[in-house]
């Protein structure tokens, strides 16, 4: 990632003596002796959701949200000790007061704020402010210093509506059945999977998953989700049931034979980075539909204002256009570079932040 120091120009590390630092194992808050989201094993993690890029394994304690619990352990190991805290709930460790806010990213995703001695932090971990009904809605908060992510951190970054996405999602799978044929949907296992499934029209048919969706997709319903009932593909042994049918699959499902299962088909991806040209093609897929879990351009904006915070530290992406923007607007920001993303681009393929799309280049820049 030496394009991102380029990029950056400069980096400006978190202010010394700060109440969260900067550390090689991630962000550090030295009084409660925690780290958010780290990625070398540490003694006392708290994790702002499930994806792979946020919840690393090999660390002695977690701390998660009760609603994120059930994705935790299935991600972390079997016997990892994972204690949990309510939405709004505050914990104290050594004098630092702790609490998670809804991130409105996925499942039990979590804002994570910290308070000691009247100063107030807040690491946003992934967020989108979309409403998604799979779970619950972004909660801004006040504070004095904001981490944000900055995925789509480009002006070019505007989400369509999400019912818009989801007609157009159930008319190409009339369109599929009409036709006889299967519509196979690659979705990110953790969230976008569940998320597509929450718009698809339950009348239309049968809706079968792959195992890595199947088994998070349970996790959701035990959490109270509503969601449409689902088979596991590999269960089935009548191959002529798939005709017609919702398969919903994660990406490295495509380049696999588990596909010929399905017979005559068609194939979609749901991502954000449907937005920029030529991924369709790319990802030799018949549709792209634009659908994110993290937030577009407009959505940072609004969120990094309504916390007032003094100075906002940004990760992830086009953080080094967010951080000229914003310092451009009068806001003081620095970009923070929070992970080495590159090193194991594999344990990244479950969300949208694939090191392999944050370089391609979105078609508004090409066009001007
Ligand atoms: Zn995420
Ligand atoms: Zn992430």
């Amino acid at each position: 990632m030496q394009d991102y120091f380029e990029r950056c120009g400069k980096i400006n590390f978190m202010k010394r003596g700060g109440l969260i630092t900067l550390t090689a194992s991630g962000l550090y808050c030295k009084q409660g002796d925690f780290y958010i989201d780290p990625w070398k094993p540490v003694k006392k993690a708290i994790l702002s959701h499930a994806h792979a890029d946020h919840a690393y394994r090999g660390n002695i304690r977690y701390l998660v949200t009760k609603s994120g619990e059930q994705l935790a352990r299935i991600r972390l190991d079997p016997e990892a000790k994972i204690a949990t805290l309510d939405y709004g709930k505050t914990t104290t460790i050594d004098g630092v007061k702790v609490s998670f806010h809804p991130a409105g990213h996925i499942l039990g995703s979590s804002q994570v704020r910290v308070e000691y001695k009247g100063e107030v932090w807040v690491a946003s971990g992934d967020y989108k402010l979309t409403p998604d009904a799979t779970c619950a809605p972004f909660e801004s908060i006040k504070c004095h210093n904001f981490i944000t992510e900055a995925t789509f951190g480009l002006p070019i970054y505007r989400w369509p509506p999400t019912e818009q996405i989801f007609d157009e999602i159930n008319r190409w799978w009339r369109r599929n059945i009409e036709k006889g044929k299967a519509s196979v949907l690659f979705a990110y296992a953790l969230g976008k999977a569940q998320r597509v499934m929450s718009g698809l029209d339950r009348n239309l048919g049968r809706v079968f998953t792959h195992g890595a969706v199947e088994r998070l997709t349970q996790a959701y319903r035990e959490a109270g989700v509503d969601l449409p009932e689902t088979t596991y593909a590999g269960s089935v042994t009548n191959k002529k049931e798939f005709a017609g049918a919702m398969i919903i699959a994660p990406p490295s499902a495509q380049a696999s034979t588990w596909l010929r299962r399905f017979g005559t088909q068609s194939t979609a991806f749901a991502s954000g980075w449907m937005m920029v040209r030529g991924a369709r093609r790319q990802r030799a897929v018949d549709r792209g539909f634009v659908l994110s879990d993290h937030a577009d351009w407009p959505e940072l904006l609004t969120a990094i204002r309504a916390t007032e915070a003094e100075t906002v530290y940004v990760t992830h992406g086009f953080a080094p256009e967010v951080v000229r923007y914003l310092n451009e607007t009068g806001m003081n920001a620095v970009p923070l570079k929070t992970q080495f993303v590159g090193d194991d681009a594999s344990d990244l393929l479950d969300e949208e932040s694939e090191p392999e799309a944050i370089s391609a280049e979105p078609s508004g820049i090409t066009e001007k």
